[in-house]
């Protein structure tokens, strides 16, 4: 596709990003096969094709409005559409410059800054969150049923293992809402990991990986967080760290997104590039070196989801099915993984209505082949899907520390 993004985004390496992900795209609309949006809506300005030619108009300096922005805003981030373009358009990089381009042409209406401002501050600093969340858990039967699904019960986190007790070192990014609303998945990691015979510590100075602030029209404050996390990952690669382990699958996806949120800068992109050559799931480590089973499993049959952001970026799909399979497990098939349950960091605080939709579909899937529980890869998809799940739902984690640990 002829571009001509106007000056001076055209000099940028935000406007080079977009020029080459905007001529690779021919139009044909075979992404709108796959996008969840697009299959609720039918509207083509809700499908990749329609928000590429938005966001094009948008770069070219043509007059943007709120329904510009509106189109932006309800894109799942899923990149379901990259997995059926057959010209390879990376179409979330595009979005995400076509994203702040058009935040600084629109004003939002005060309602909606003050809810993206309010979520903003209390992620990104896990202990409001997680204060905000032990007020709330004593009065949870009184809070409407919007908010009382937002507050999972504290599960135990069990013993953890010593610190450094193995030689094998590498270190877990514990995450901003992870670490408060469910520290029981990076404990099981870490079990996981010791049986494995790898010890997992924690990175001092590491937080919030800025998904939540780059989703929220906040880029600048992303970028302080991914060059406060970068400096602080190096030191431990420096000191003999093998591996950054990522076990919420939607951190992992923003964080391989560095290069192109600090791409001003070579000297910033380098140091992210060398952060994402150690960056891991936990899952492409134990496919590599299964920690052996020391029981059965408590339940054999499982549903599990497939997380977008394992499923559509580093193409790891299947790989928590397998080794669940591997250790005993019986995953039954689900209809419909390429669509998104809805949940996408802050998109079900957010759009709420679409978030439901797919969240219905998506339990439906889930739970048809009748499983005793319900298996996920992402912290957000955890809680979007266990508002509404029949059955209980877990990080794929817990169900190798179940049988390992
Ligand atoms: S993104 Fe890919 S599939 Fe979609 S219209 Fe462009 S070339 Fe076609
Ligand atoms: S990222 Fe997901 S919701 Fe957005 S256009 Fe692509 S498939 Fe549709």
């Amino acid at each position: 596709m002829r571009t001509n993004i106007m000056s001076p985004l055209a000099e940028t390496a935000a406007g080079a990003i977009a020029d080459e992900v905007l001529r690779a795209c021919v139009h044909c609309g075979m992404c709108n096969a796959t996008c969840p949006t697009y299959h609720l809506t039918g509207d083509e300005l809700d499908g990749p094709r329609g928000r590429i030619y938005l966001i094009k108009q948008a770069l070219e300096g043509e007059p943007v409005t709120s329904l510009t922005r509106d189109h932006l805003d309800r894109c799942l981030s899923c990149r379901a559409c990259e997995t059926t373009c057959p010209s390879g358009v990376q179409y979330h990089r595009l979005l995400d410059v076509g994203r702040d381009v058009v935040a600084h042409q629109t004003e939002r209406p005060p309602a909606q800054r003050a809810l993206r401002a309010a979520i903003r501050w209390l992620c990104i600093e896990p202990w409001r969150l997680e204060r905000l969340m032990a007020l709330g858990r004593p009065f949870k039967a009184l809070l409407p049923s919007a908010l009382r699904g937002k507050l999972p019960a504290r599960t135990p986190m069990g013993a953890l293992p010593r610190p450094v007790a193995h030689d094998r070192r590498m270190t877990l990014l514990t995450g901003c809402v992870q670490s408060a609303t469910a520290p029981h998945f990076n404990a099981a990691t870490r079990r996981v990991f010791d049986a494995a015979g790898v010890s997992l510590t924690e990175t001092p100075g590491v937080g919030c990986c800025g998904a939540l602030s780059a989703h929220l029209d906040a880029p600048e404050e992303a970028r302080a967080l991914a060059r406060r996390n970068i400096d602080a990952w190096i030191k431990q690669l420096d000191a003999g760290a093998e591996a950054v382990i990522v076990n919420a699958s939607g951190c992992a996806a923003f964080i391989r997104d560095y290069p192109d949120l600090l791409a001003d800068d070579p000297y910033d992109v380098a140091k992210a590039r060398r952060v994402l050559a150690a960056l891991k799931d936990p899952v492409e480590v134990l496919a590599k070196d299964p920690p052996r089973a020391v029981r059965a499993p408590r339940n054999t049959r499982i549903a599990v989801h497939q997380s977008c952001t394992l499923r559509n970026g580093p193409g790891l799909a299947e790989a928590p099915e397998r080794l669940l399979a591997s250790l005993g497990y019986d995953p039954q098939p689900v209809a419909g993984s390429h669509l998104c349950c809805g949940s996408a960091g802050a998109y079900s605080l957010l759009q709420p209505k679409m978030a439901g939709e797919l969240r219905a579909l998506k339990v439906t899937a889930l739970t048809a082949g009748d499983p005793e529980a319900i298996y996920t890869a992402n912290i957000g998809c955890w809680m979007h899907l266990a508002e509404k799940s029949p059955v209980p739902v877990r990080h794929w984690i817990e169900a190798v520390d179940d049988v390992v640990s």
